[in-house]
């Protein structure tokens, strides 16, 4: 992986709670603010799909601030 994308997933990898503010406050100093109302983004949501090959791969992703806002997360070229 690369760019900003790789750091979100390590950071927030869904299924360990118990963190949460923790993981936020990680999340908040590794991610950009959200494009709707400028908070820091919250968590990451990875998408799955099919390829052509049918194979699984990951994407797109969105980054998720506290208001619930769904940013799309653009690969860096
Ligand atoms: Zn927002």
């Amino acid at each position: 992986m690369t760019g900003v994308c790789g750091r979100q997933v390590a950071a927030c990898r869904p299924g360990t709670t118990g963190d949460a503010m923790d993981r936020a406050e990680l999340v908040a100093l590794a991610s950009p603010p959200c494009h709707d109302c400028g908070e820091s983004v919250q968590r990451v949501e990875i998408r799955w799909h099919l390829d052509e090959d049918a194979n699984w791969r990951p994407g797109p992703s969105f980054m998720v601030c506290a208001d619930g806002h769904r940013v799309l997360v653009e690969p860096l070229a």
